[in-house]
């Protein structure tokens, strides 16, 4: 019973795809975690870098771009204040996280599970 809001805790989910060749080894820093995925040059003011981290972020990207599509995750992102954008990251997250695990209902299936978790009052 620990639903915390806080991290995107990827649960048991991240059972899948480690294609373990990192190609074009460039030096430097490296590319974040979206642009690892994408396999694109990750540039300086790159939306996602702040979000996604090498490791972690790019399993979460890739949950995020196979429900949302990288370029609208991009546009969502890029019409929000910055110090909203985390929250959006970390919702869109959850949500694709969701989704996958439960192509029907997604994150709401885990709402119906909380709501029933909540003692009805019964009025009478
Ligand atoms: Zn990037």
């Amino acid at each position: 019973m620990s639903s915390s809001v806080g991290g995107v805790s990827a649960g048991g989910a991240a059972g899948q795809g480690g294609n373990g060749s990192v190609g074009s080894g460039s030096g430097g820093s490296g590319p974040c975690g979206a642009c690892k995925f994408l396999r694109r040059k990750c540039v300086s003011n790159c939306i996602f870098a702040p979000y996604f981290d090498q490791e972690q972020g790019a399993a979460h990207f890739a949950a995020v771009h196979r429900v949302f599509g990288a370029s609208n995750v991009s546009k969502l992102l890029n019409h929000l204040p910055e110090e909203k954008r985390i929250d959006a990251v970390l919702t869109v997250c959850f949500e694709a996280q969701a989704r996958l695990r439960d192509p029907v209902y997604g994150c709401v299936s885990h709402i119906f599970a909380l709501q029933q978790q909540v003692p009805r009052r019964s009025a009478s």
